[in-house]
């Protein structure tokens, strides 16, 4: 390990495993864990392993990360925004005159998302619940109920690998896209602060996903896209913590459906003629109201999304589904797009399931299911 880090009082070790430091709670212990507790301490931490090229992941809450059983090899950089006894001044800056937020990335990202729904700033409401740290939410721009973070980023400060300097730059320059920045699978920056434009007046961004806008008690043709409602923050802040909850999408460490990466495979984006062949295989093997009744968006280029959970389920994984033989994990008993452990999985067993999911949807649809989280130190296909 590099000599002099730990002499910041702002930086700690913590002997911790990846099965500890993750959602999935699965992962081998790294070389060490050293929690940075300011966004100087990220850039001097990750600088000075960098110059001795120290193998290193960075960590914020874990989930969304697929951690192998043996990476010993790694050490694990965690950016901690925890409260440490007030000694941490400026982890979060909230002008509620202009709705400008700032917040150092290792901040708990709900905990970002109630100060500002309790300020009366508008923008993170449908972004509620989500798990994680704040700096992780412009690498894969997170999103949820017809919101993306992207809609609110105002600008992101970088510690640039390469060049050991730290900047901000705008959100444009991040090419963000469905749960995609240039920042994902590269390594190349550690986003240290995150900057965020949000509306003074009290209420929340329109609303454009139909369940929470019909919770909400708005008409089906106000809501969608191109709809205009919009309600007080707290009460769509409420309404999708209920929902999420439903769906064992809030971490609660009692319940096993909430030991997951979430959502584990993302929407496939297919060619129109891709969507008409599923819904054809599915009028064949489950009849022309189940086909009729089948998720179709749009998803940019002309191309269709379809729903990753729809297409598990009709290729015959059921919630709460595990591979015979095997019931360390299994499908979310409420969410078959969650992907599971039931309390003593290992990182192998949530790759066998991956795998028995991801293979049973290509050969009923054709369509490849792709994961969602990172995968370090384990691959899906076991290599
Ligand atoms: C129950 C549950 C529900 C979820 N619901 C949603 C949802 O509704 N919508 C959604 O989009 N996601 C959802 N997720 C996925 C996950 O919460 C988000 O992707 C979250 O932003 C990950 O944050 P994290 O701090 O835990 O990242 P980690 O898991 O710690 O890291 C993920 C990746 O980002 C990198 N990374 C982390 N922080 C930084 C940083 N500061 N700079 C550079 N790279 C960094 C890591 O190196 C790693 O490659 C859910 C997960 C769970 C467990």
């Amino acid at each position: 390990m590099v000599p002099g880090l730990l002499t910041r009082s702002d930086v700690e070790t913590s002997p911790r495993s990846f099965a500890e430091m993750t959602t999935l709670r699965v992962g081998g212990s790294p070389a060490v864990a050293l929690s940075c507790h300011s966004a100087e301490a990220v850039a001097e931490v990750v600088g000075a392993l960098d110059q001795e090229d120290v193998p290193l992941l960075v960590v914020g809450g874990g989930s969304n990360l697929v951690v192998g059983d043996d990476v010993s090899g790694l050490v694990a950089v965690v950016l901690d925004g925890s409260d440490r006894g007030g000694d941490d001044g400026g982890q979060v800056e909230i002008d509620r005159d202009t709705g400008v937020v700032r917040a150092f990335a290792g901040v708990v990202w709900d905990d970002l998302v109630a100060a500002t729904v309790a300020a009366g700033l508008g923008g993170l409401e449908c972004l509620s619940g989500i798990p994680g740290s704040v700096g992780a939410t412009p690498v894969q721009n997170v999103g949820a109920y017809g919101a993306e973070v992207s809609q609110t980023l105002h600008r992101v400060q970088l510690f640039d690998r390469p060049t050991a300097t730290t900047s901000w730059v705008s959100p444009e320059s991040l090419d963000l896209a469905y749960r995609y920045s240039n920042l994902k699978f590269t390594s190349r920056a550690v986003v240290t602060a995150v900057e965020f434009q949000l509306s003074t007046d009290g209420l929340s961004a329109p609303l454009r996903f139909g369940e929470l806008a019909r919770r909400l008690g708005v008409a089906a043709d106000d809501a969608g896209q191109g709809g205009d409602v919009r309600r007080p923050v707290a009460e769509v802040r409420d309404m999708v913590l209920e929902l999420r909850r439903g769906k064992g999408m809030v971490l609660d460490a009692d319940d096993h459906d909430t030991w997951s990466a979430g959502s584990f495979f993302t929407n496939p984006v297919v060619e129109g003629t891709v969507a008409d062949e599923v819904q054809r295989t599915v009028t064949s093997t489950r009849g022309a109201q189940d086909a009729a009744a089948m998720p179709r968006f749009a998803g940019g280029d002309g191309r269709e999304k379809l729903s990753a959970a729809w297409l598990i389920e009709r290729a015959g994984f059921a919630r709460g589904w595990h591979v015979p033989g095997n019931d360390r994990a299994g499908l979310s008993s409420k969410h078959t797009l969650a992907l599971t452990n039931r309390g003593s999985a290992t990182s192998a067993d949530i790759v066998e399931l991956a795998r028995a999911v991801r293979d049973g949807v290509r050969d009923a649809f054709g369509v490849d299911l792709v994961p969602e989280p990172v995968w370090i130190g384990v691959t899906l296909d076991g290599e």
